[in-house]
């Protein structure tokens, strides 16, 4: 059998053949399936959504494994919460659609969001928010350097902005199952993120129901072309291009005075204290401040989203050489007029942003 070529499996349509494709559902097959792979010295991708991923157009050269599994079993706690284990190929927005529907709580602000449930742990997936990381209790893991099943609590899973055990540590793990503990008491956790609750009509930190929260979400989202939509030529991307950079904070004070001397006073850049001496400042701020406006790059080809600053997208001809081309061009821009570096969330496949200096940690 022919193998399709990836830019068929992934939200962005990009990407050249695989050498091998095999469609794993069951986790016995998922972990022969890497087994067999590693015992033939074959490099491996695990593809399961497609959705934060960027492969090269010359493919890739080794097996990838698709994962198909599915499984979605429930618990109640001793301490009343529900506990869900759920098989890692399960689809995320149908899981977070049907624990709406029974009125749990906590994963309500991640609505929308594409890819696959063992997706989410890799990148700590967090919107509006939330983070995956504040309701799952253990992921089930093959180790590929042991060979041996694993099950990490959350502690062992080094949880962090956009990170993660797995993404620190590229290839290791095989995710199989994540489990989740959500409230069932159908109202949301407290609402955090200011343009949420200003569409819901509460405080920050108030509470709203759980369905209306997802609505309020899908909304925004689709509102910024964050929900695929077939008809929606935006939503051809993998989401953010790249993740909000966190500074020193003297760092941020030096970047701030940098934009203040630009474009005068007012244009302060936004800054949040994630950590002791540490701020987290706005990757879109800096790339339409550096002058990169929506819509910017080729008709045709890559540009940057028409409704959100932060998505580069294919607009049917594009190609991931120009997705790259186009990618560091921002970087370069934001680093010219703010002096700060701008790291791409997606993995590369088949190819590497290190290669140029662009990719230094700004911390
Ligand atoms: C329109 C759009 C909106 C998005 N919005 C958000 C958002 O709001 N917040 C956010 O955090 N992300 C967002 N994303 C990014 C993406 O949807 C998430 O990161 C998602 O969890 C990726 O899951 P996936 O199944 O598609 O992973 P894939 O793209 O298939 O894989 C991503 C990486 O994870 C690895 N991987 C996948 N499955 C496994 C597994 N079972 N075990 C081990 N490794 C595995 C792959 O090898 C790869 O390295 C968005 C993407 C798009 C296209």
């Amino acid at each position: 059998m022919s193998v399709p070529p990836l830019s068929e499996l992934t939200t962005l349509r990009l990407g050249g053949p695989a050498t091998r494709l095999v469609t794993t559902d069951n986790d016995e097959a998922l972990v022969d399936a890497v087994r067999a792979a590693d015992a033939e010295g074959a490099p491996l991708l695990l593809l399961a959504g497609g959705s934060n991923v960027v492969v090269a157009d010359a493919g890739f050269e080794g097996t990838v494994v698709r994962v198909q599994t599915r499984d979605v079993e429930g618990i109640r706690m001793a301490d009343g919460r529900m506990r869900l284990n759920v098989a890692a190929g399960e689809n995320w927005d149908v899981f977070v659609a049907a624990c709406i529907a029974d009125g749990l709580a906590g994963i309500e602000a991640l609505s929308g969001i594409p890819g696959s449930v063992g997706g989410t742990p890799i990148q700590n997936v967090g919107a509006y928010g939330q983070e995956v990381a504040d309701v799952i209790v253990a992921v089930r893991a093959f180790d590929r350097v042991s060979g041996e099943l694993h099950e990490l609590d959350t502690e062992e899973c080094l949880f962090d902005y956009r990170s993660s055990i797995f993404k620190r540590d590229p290839g290791r793990w095989v995710v199989l199952g994540v489990s989740f503990a959500l409230e069932p008491t159908g109202e949301s956790e407290p609402i955090r993120y200011a343009e949420l609750a200003a569409c819901l009509g509460v405080e920050i930190g108030g509470r709203a129901p759980v369905g209306d929260v997802r609505e309020a979400v899908l909304a925004l989202r689709r509102g910024k072309g964050m929900v695929l939509d077939p008809t929606d030529p935006d939503t051809v991307s993998a989401g953010s291009f790249f993740t909000n950079p966190i500074l020193r904070a003297r760092d941020f004070d030096t970047f701030a005075q940098r934009a203040a001397d630009r474009a005068g006073a007012d244009a302060r850049p936004p800054g949040w204290p994630v950590e002791p001496r540490a701020v987290k400042t706005s990757a879109a701020w800096l790339i339409e401040r550096a002058g990169f406006h929506r819509g910017y790059g080729n008709p045709d080809g890559i540009a940057i989203s028409s409704k959100h600053t932060l998505a580069l997208t294919n607009r049917g001809a594009g190609t991931t050489s120009e997705l790259v081309a186009l990618a560091r061009e921002i970087a370069a821009g934001v680093q010219e007029a703010f002096g700060v570096t701008l790291v791409p969330e997606p993995v590369f496949v088949g190819h590497s942003w290190a290669a140029s200096s662009l990719n230094l940690d700004s911390r």
